[in-house]
């Protein structure tokens, strides 16, 4: 048996564990996860980096919350319908109720719901910066056995051989209804940099997914997507009984206080459901994205919102966010940084007088994005890389000034390339 057939066979090992594990749990349950998911040990690579940098700034929610000038993040997905007996067929009717459901689901993503547990001041946050778009690419396999599986590794493997390019989509597969419950896929945007050990396919360029078992695209597949999206985006759950919560530990940093509260009360985890009832002010059951209820709208609390942008720079599913997705608003740095992480950028970097940025790691910079090194500012891309997420970037930009007192004092920005470092597809 090569290697190859031995991870097949765990993976379907697993994924008949996880389906195992997930009947468990009552129908109402919404999702399924590895698990890896379920240990409460966050085995990422990112938990082991301690520089004090990642800690208290980029592996920081706060420093992902949007504001009004955040520029909408748009992923690119693909619906992928397997059709046979009992599934959606490829006719107008068909495509239409799928543009309508992925229409729902922005619905979500633009019009956050006001909080039914609100605490005390915690902004509501109205829109959540992040798009999903379908742009037409909703594909139908014929003619295949596929529409009785449930495994999303299986058909992806299928899209693949049919064209390896709709991969370079978050996908969301389809088959026959009432096969299974739906979930999402590992590798889960956690575990990203490099192997916790047991899944090699959890890196930051291996697959996410969402898989639901439908008759016909409908409102509900619609929440549905919204919440294993949100998987997707490195969301846990809030609720309980489920698998994979949120942690309720005050002193971690990765605990939604805004969600919680100050302090973790005993109910945290919230209670809830599909169709749990909903009492304003009471947080036994929420409206919450994550709260696995029924809604017409849902809360996004600013931190889990600010975790999905999180995921969105430094996890696996940062690579289905369309190319030209650029902030006009520049990120600054005042002060010496190391990265010695994997980070996507979707601004300027701008580094102010007297800092110096060391970069250990890799960025990925925007089409239009660039780095301006202030006067008296030094880059040193010290065995890191700077490249782009699409074809170009704009490149490194030292700044000279016009002030003759300030060019006595102060040197002009400095760029040091050792250690191998190197700057790639940069405009000239
Ligand atoms: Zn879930």
């Amino acid at each position: 048996m090569n290697t190859n057939r031995i991870l097949q066979l765990s993976i379907q090992l697993f994924l008949f564990v996880v389906l195992i594990l997930f009947s468990g749990f009552s129908g109402d349950e919404k999702n399924v996860v590895s698990k890896k998911r379920l240990d409460p040990v966050d085995s990422d690579n990112t938990n082991l980096n301690t520089n004090p940098d990642y800690l208290n700034r980029y592996k920081k929610i706060e420093t992902y919350i949007p504001d009004e000038n955040t520029a909408i993040k748009h992923i690119k997905i693909a619906v992928n319908i397997f059709t046979g007996p009992g599934t959606i067929q490829n006719t107008a009717t068909s495509i239409d109720a799928i543009n309508q459901m992925i229409e729902w689901l922005n619905g979500f993503y633009t019009n956050v719901d006001s909080a039914t547990y609100p605490i005390a001041g915690v902004p509501w946050l109205r829109d959540t910066k992040i798009r999903f778009d379908l742009d037409h690419r909703i594909f139908f396999y014929e003619g295949t056995t596929l529409y009785n599986n449930t495994s999303q590794y299986t058909l992806e493997r299928h899209i693949a051989t049919v064209d390896s390019s709709r991969l370079d989509n978050l996908n969301i597969y389809i088959t026959a209804g009432g096969k299974a419950s739906p979930y999402s896929i590992p590798p889960y945007p956690r575990f990203i940099l490099k192997d916790g050990g047991d899944i090699t396919s959890s890196s930051l360029y291996a697959n996410q997914g969402v898989y639901i078992s439908s008759i016909t695209p409908s409102y509900v597949n619609a929440q549905t997507l919204a919440h294993e999206l949100g998987h997707c985006l490195d969301l846990f759950h809030t609720y309980n009984p489920s698998c994979c919560h949120e942690t309720c530990n005050a002193s971690d940093p990765e605990y939604l206080y805004d969600l919680f509260g100050a302090n973790p009360p005993a109910y945290c985890w919230e209670g809830g459901g599909f169709g749990c009832k909903i009492t304003l002010g009471t947080n036994t059951c929420t409206n919450n994205i994550m709260g696995g209820n029924n809604m017409l709208n849902y809360y996004f609390s600013p931190m889990q919102i600010g975790k999905m942008h999180r995921a969105l720079s430094i996890k696996s599913v940062r690579k289905y966010v369309k190319e030209n997705t650029y902030n006009a608003e520049k990120f600054e740095i005042d002060q010496n940084e190391t990265w010695n992480f994997d980070i996507r950028m979707y601004s300027d970097i701008v580094i102010k007088r007297g800092a110096v940025l060391t970069l250990k790691g890799k960025i990925l910079m925007a089409d239009q994005g660039a780095i301006v090194i202030k006067r008296g500012a030094t880059l040193i891309v010290d065995g890191g890389v700077i490249t782009s997420t699409g074809q170009t970037w704009q490149g490194i930009k030292t700044e000279g000034g016009k002030n003759k007192m300030k060019r006595f004092f102060e040197k002009k920005g400095e760029v040091i390339f050792k250690n191998g470092g190197e700057v790639k597809n940069a405009r000239e």
